[in-house]
């Protein structure tokens, strides 16, 4: 989506002004208001917000508060999308910058997604096959999967989705992260062998796929990726552990297979908090996630001694999460006090309708 210019005013402000602008029309919005933040989030941002947490989290958290008129989702717009599905009648949810957007949710889009469908009808399998998708895509594409008897996931309950999944159909279409899938299905027991790669981009009408290989294979993983997630490497695991012969690795499902392989452990945002968060004091922590998180967890565990580093010593925060700084967040906040509701996020019912089938088989699968 199109972000239009911040007004001159909002530019070159200091961070001390920002803070003091910014606190003041939260108490002026009062009850009004909760503000969600995404762990990703930096820590301008994330100081301000009423609930942290992942992506689905924040989604039911913000369902669940019945009395704020305003959701200001500060993470990235799919996200905030099904903050909206799962709004209160009458709640608006606003993302503060209308381009923060997450480069893997736009890997696949509804155009592709159906092209796709209509190849698996003439392969002569849509009809044995579950559309899956990860939260971290479109609410049209949310609503295809609602329609054609699929489910939502998330990076935490992927398995009790996926194993779901398996017992309603002969296959499944996993979009738009293929190693979220991949990764999933590997450690439910299912071989690369029975998995294969749908490119949108493929000249062909098959995703780059032969009619038999597509026909034989339980997983149809569709090529998309994390470009954060996609920067950790098995050499930065070797390293780490070159460095701490006692270094626990822990990454996010998004990251390739064979990184997933070489660590120690792998799971969700809040997965990685708890086990850092659990562990023993003094205990050290190479983690592959985004740095914004991972600095947290690394300035917070600092007290019980641990040591919680990034694998990748360059890597950059996600870009599109970046996107949500404090001149926009007042903006937003500014608007609102006037009485103005700027960069609403409103999902049109005809696709809201659909797309909450999904979401609620998700929340029936696994809670
Ligand atoms: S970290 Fe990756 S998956 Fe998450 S919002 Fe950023 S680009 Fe999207």
């Amino acid at each position: 989506m199109f972000q239009s210019p911040l007004p001159q005013e909002y530019l070159g402000l200091s961070p001390e002004v920002l803070h003091d602008r910014i606190t003041q029309a939260r108490k002026v919005l009062g009850r009004r208001l909760v503000i969600l933040g995404h762990h990703y989030q930096r820590d301008e941002i994330i100081q301000y917000a009423d609930y942290r947490g992942d992506s689905y989290k924040l989604a039911k958290e913000g369902a669940a508060l019945a009395d704020a008129e305003f959701i200001i989702f500060c993470g990235v717009h799919f996200m905030a999308e099904s903050a909206d599905i799962l709004a209160q009648p009458g709640q608006k949810v606003i993302l503060p910058n209308l381009s923060a957007g997450c480069s893997m949710a736009d890997m696949a889009n509804i155009f592709q997604v159906r092209a796709c469908w209509k190849a698996l009808e003439k392969a002569g399998i849509a009809d044995v096959t579950v559309p899956v998708t990860y939260i971290n895509s479109a609410a049209n594409l949310k609503a295809f999967v609602g329609e054609n008897g699929g489910s939502v996931c998330t990076s935490s309950n992927c398995p009790a989705v996926l194993k779901w999944a398996v017992a309603q159909g002969e296959k499944i279409l996993f979009f738009p992260d293929q190693h979220l899938g991949r990764n999933t299905a590997l450690a439910m027991g299912y071989t690369l062998e029975e998995m294969v790669v749908w490119d949108p981009n493929a000249d062909d009408n098959f995703g780059g796929n032969t009619v038999e290989a597509l026909k034989a294979a339980k997983f149809i993983l569709w090529k998309g990726h994390c470009s954060v997630h996609g920067r950790f490497t098995v050499k930065q695991i070797e390293l780490a552990r070159q460095k701490y012969p006692t270094v626990r690795v822990v990454v996010h499902p998004e990251c390739r297979q064979e990184v997933v392989a070489a660590a120690d452990d792998y799971g969700s945002t809040e997965k990685i908090q708890k086990l850092i968060r659990e562990s023993p004091n003094g205990s050290i922590w190479a983690v592959g996630t985004e740095i914004n998180q991972v600095n947290r967890l690394a300035e917070e565990q600092k007290e019980f001694d641990k040591i919680v580093f990034c694998l990748d010593p360059i890597v950059c925060p996600c870009s599109t999460m970046y996107r949500i700084a404090p001149p926009f967040l007042l903006w937003v906040l500014d608007n609102l006090v006037e009485g103005n509701v700027v960069n609403e996020i409103v999902v049109p019912d005809e696709i809201a309708f659909d797309a909450i089938k999904a979401l609620n088989r998700m929340i029936e699968i696994a809670g």
